[in-house]
């Protein structure tokens, strides 16, 4: 089969689709025929060599696609549309997945469509619900709106819990987006100091939670946004990793919870129980098209390297598409 590979770890010139063996399945596992697959930001961590727990040669971590190989598995046949993340190894012709993390593509999707939910909707969910505890009609703040993360996360925030959104983005066009998934406060942090805009917005008392994609360049503003009591997740450091000064007493004083997660390294079991969470409240949505998979582009996967330096410029709103077939 044909896959895609980093010759060495760099930048995406290193990208090649080549010749690989076919996936062997352990035990657990079905056969996926891959239609469509996505980039995220592990793949480029992965590319350039530095996620320190990537363990297939072949990038990528979700896709959609046919069952091509039960492997003796009796909840899918032969031919079923199935959705998902993977352990490595998404940007091929064939993948192996875990078949209890497999979920059915809601009918209403295309292969493009469905392969823009699985990472991005499972780490808005997870973030939301299993570690930020959202509730319903609270106040989250959602940084990097415009997002493949964020865009899933506006869209679930509003759904399930009629939670009032906050958003950052760095364009007015990825604001607008926003706007239309359900965002109720758009804020433009090029232009504005976003934690004025977010006490402004709440009578001063801030955000119930905050996903938080950029760390240490939020840092002080975060700690300004967030309420007394309330729940800060940490899922991406795109501002910087190293806060220089951190009272540890401003987060005792505020009774702050403070989370960090990677879900790419989770335990299969983890994966798999979120996943099931994730359909049950999720399904019916997805097929009466009341949450919406977003997709920014769709690129060949011959063009895999352009379709890198898309997400690295920072222009995609919502998701990256590679089309394998
Ligand atoms: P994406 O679609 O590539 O969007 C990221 C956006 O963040 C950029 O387009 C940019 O939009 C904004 N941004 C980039 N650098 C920034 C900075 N220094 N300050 C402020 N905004 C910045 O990303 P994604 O695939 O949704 O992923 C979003 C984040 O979640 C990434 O950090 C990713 O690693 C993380 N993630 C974490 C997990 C996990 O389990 N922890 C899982 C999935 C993704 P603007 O134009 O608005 O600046």
């Amino acid at each position: 089969m044909r896959a895609v590979i980093a010759k060495q770890p760099g930048g995406p010139e290193q990208l090649a689709y080549t010749e690989m063996d076919d996936p062997v399945l352990n035990t657990g596992e079905i056969l996926i025929e891959v239609h469509a697959t996505t980039v995220n930001r592990t793949d480029i961590l992965n590319r350039e060599g530095k996620t320190g727990y990537a363990q297939n040669p072949i990038i990528g971590i979700e896709v959609a696609g046919l069952v091509a190989e039960t492997n003796g598995n009796k909840e899918f046949s032969i031919g079923d549309r199935v959705m998902g993340l993977v352990n490595g190894g998404a940007y091929a012709e064939k993948v192996a997945m875990p078949a209890n993390r497999a979920m059915r593509i809601p009918e209403s999707l295309s292969f493009e469509e469905a392969a823009a939910i699985p990472e991005v909707f499972l780490t808005a969910f997870q973030t939301l619900y299993w570690l930020g505890n959202l509730k319903k009609h609270e106040t989250v703040l959602v940084h990097a709106g415009g997002s493949g993360v964020g865009t899933a996360a506006i869209q679930l925030a509003k759904k399930l819990s009629q939670a009032q959104v906050l958003t950052t983005a760095g364009t007015e066009e990825k604001l607008q987006v926003c706007k239309q998934l359900g965002a109720d406060v758009l804020i433009n942090y090029k232009s504005t100091s976003f934690d004025e805009k977010v006490l402004e917005a709440t009578n001063e008392k801030g955000a119930h939670l905050i996903l938080d994609f950029i760390g240490a360049s939020y840092w002080s503003k975060n700690y300004r946004s967030v309420s007394t009591d309330g729940r800060w997740v940490l899922i991406g450091v795109l501002g910087g990793s190293t806060v220089e000064s951190v009272k540890l007493m401003d987060l005792m004083v505020k009774r702050i919870q403070l989370t960090g997660t990677l879900l790419t390294p989770r335990s299969d079991q983890y994966k798999a129980d979120l996943t099931k969470d994730f359909m049950k409240r999720t399904s019916a949505l997805f097929e009466n098209k009341s949450l919406l998979p977003i997709i920014d582009q769709i690129f060949p996967i011959e063009e895999v390297a352009k379709a890198h330096q898309h997400m690295e410029s920072n222009k995609n709103i919502g998701k990256i598409i590679l089309k394998v077939k």
